[in-house]
């Protein structure tokens, strides 16, 4: 099941600097919102604080409220591992496991949320997310090699079948294609939109292109506040705003 994630006043601060500045945005199910805007405006900042990975960061502070439907996962009673079980991230970077196999890596956080320890379920969840991520047919004769032996492409996959084997709610990518090759990139749009039917996608892309096609609804970000969400198509074509225009059009970036 995908749920809403709803932000209202949302505000970051690292120390003095007050990196994100009273967003409020919704991120709706079974579509696929995009963030854009220059680097340094917030975006990743944004991002985290949904699966509140700020909480590691010593020194940073986040007001405000974000709702996953209507769990406030701010509360001092929501658990953050659950939060981040409900809530995966993709990051820019492919980040498998290095000393696990392929098998391993996709049940690495499965394992560790006590979903099963039964091999039946294990190998059932292996097959069906490496289906999913159109990675089977590519690794099912290799299952037990390294992780790491697979090129770029292929390990962002698995990252996205690891992410997927805990049943999350909602899949958070912060530039996930930024260090693949155009044909990799590809796959992993397409696998994009496949997911958005099950899940809640949020990109953070600083490819406007990638934004285009990839994404239902489109939110810019400058120096920390959001400047406007709409349709996709509209913020590509008709902005509101000034600024989106300026950058959209290539004026500053
Ligand atoms: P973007 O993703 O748009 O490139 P970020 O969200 O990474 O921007 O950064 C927004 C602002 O927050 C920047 O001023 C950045 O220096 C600051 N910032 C981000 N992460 C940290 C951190 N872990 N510690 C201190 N400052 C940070």
């Amino acid at each position: 099941m995908s749920s809403t994630v709803s932000i209202k006043n949302l505000q970051v601060y690292f120390g003095s600097n007050h990196a994100v500045r009273d967003v409020s945005m919704d991120i709706p199910a079974t579509k696929v919102t995009a963030i854009i805007g220059p680097s340094g405006c917030g975006k990743s900042t944004v991002l985290r604080s949904i699966n509140r990975m700020h909480d590691l960061t010593v020194g940073a502070r986040v007001a405000g409220t974000i709702l996953l439907d209507d769990n406030d996962i701010y509360h001092r009673d929501t658990d953050p591992v659950t939060i981040r079980r409900r809530i995966g991230m993709v990051f820019q970077k492919p980040n498998p496991f290095p000393a696990m196999s392929i098998y391993d890596n996709v049940v690495a956080g499965y394992r560790l949320n006590g979903m099963s320890t039964k091999k039946s379920d294990l190998d059932a969840t292996v097959e069906d997310c490496l289906i999913k991520v159109s990675l089977w047919e590519e690794v099912k004769d290799r299952l037990n090699i390294s992780a790491m032996s697979l090129s770029g492409g292929q390990q962002q996959r698995l990252c996205i079948a690891r992410t997927i084997a805990v049943k999350p709610d909602v899949i958070l990518m912060d530039e996930p294609c930024s260090a693949l090759d155009p044909l990799s990139t590809l796959k992993i749009e397409e696998l994009i939109h496949e997911l958005k039917e099950k899940y809640t996608i949020a990109i953070v892309t600083h490819n406007m292109q990638q934004a285009a096609r990839v994404s239902d609804s489109t939110a810019f970000f400058y120096m920390g506040e959001l400047v406007e969400i709409d349709a996709t198509k509209k913020v590509f074509t008709n902005p509101a705003e000034k600024r989106t225009e300026d950058y959209i059009t290539g004026r500053f970036g």
